[in-house]
């Protein structure tokens, strides 16, 4: 028979036909969180072990291959989204560069330095471009994690949470 929880007091097994409120053999009475899993108080039946130190080793970062194989794509998609923000930081920054070089040098050359604002948009724009395109593409890498994090059926919730970089605590509500 299914084992739904271990009591908290003497480690006994409670199993999915449990229908009483205590524990059968201490008779200590049982965590209302195990009994709202219990069939018979009209839960589930799925096995959580309910003792401490269980608690705490689920927020504990997973070691499984398939944890470590997401979070390194993770690492990818994410390197590519910072890579295009930067460019397009990056891409106004040297055009205002150019810009003010340009202005600086007007009085010395004239107008031919004023001639440089316009070429010097042009590197800004393209630029911002490549940074958009970067950053799209990691933003479509980390979608497609995401969708395949969240199918993978060698992963567990919390799993899921942890190589999404969300709190462990959005898989435990
Ligand atoms: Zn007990």
């Amino acid at each position: 028979m299914a084992i739904v929880a271990t009591c908290p007091s003497c480690g006994e097994s409670v199993l999915a036909t449990h229908a009483n409120y205590s524990c059968r053999k201490c008779v200590q009475r049982l965590p209302e969180d195990i009994l709202r899993r219990l069939p018979a108080f009209g839960g589930s039946g799925a096995f959580i072990d309910a003792r401490p130190s269980d608690s705490a080793s689920t927020t504990t970062l997973s070691s499984s291959p398939v944890v470590n194989r997401y979070r390194d794509a993770y690492r990818v998609a994410n390197a590519l989204v910072g890579l295009g923000n930067g460019l397009k930081i990056l891409g106004p920054c040297l055009a205002g560069a150019i810009i003010l070089l340009s202005i600086s040098m007007a009085d010395k050359l004239g107008a031919l330095a004023l001639g440089a604002i316009i070429p010097a948009g042009i590197p800004g724009v393209l630029f911002w471009i490549a940074g958009v395109i970067f950053a799209a593409q990691g933003q479509l890498v980390q979608a497609t994690l995401d969708s395949a994090v969240a199918s993978s059926p060698f992963l567990t919730d919390s799993e899921r949470a942890d190589v999404m970089g969300l709190p462990p605590i959005i898989s435990s509500s």
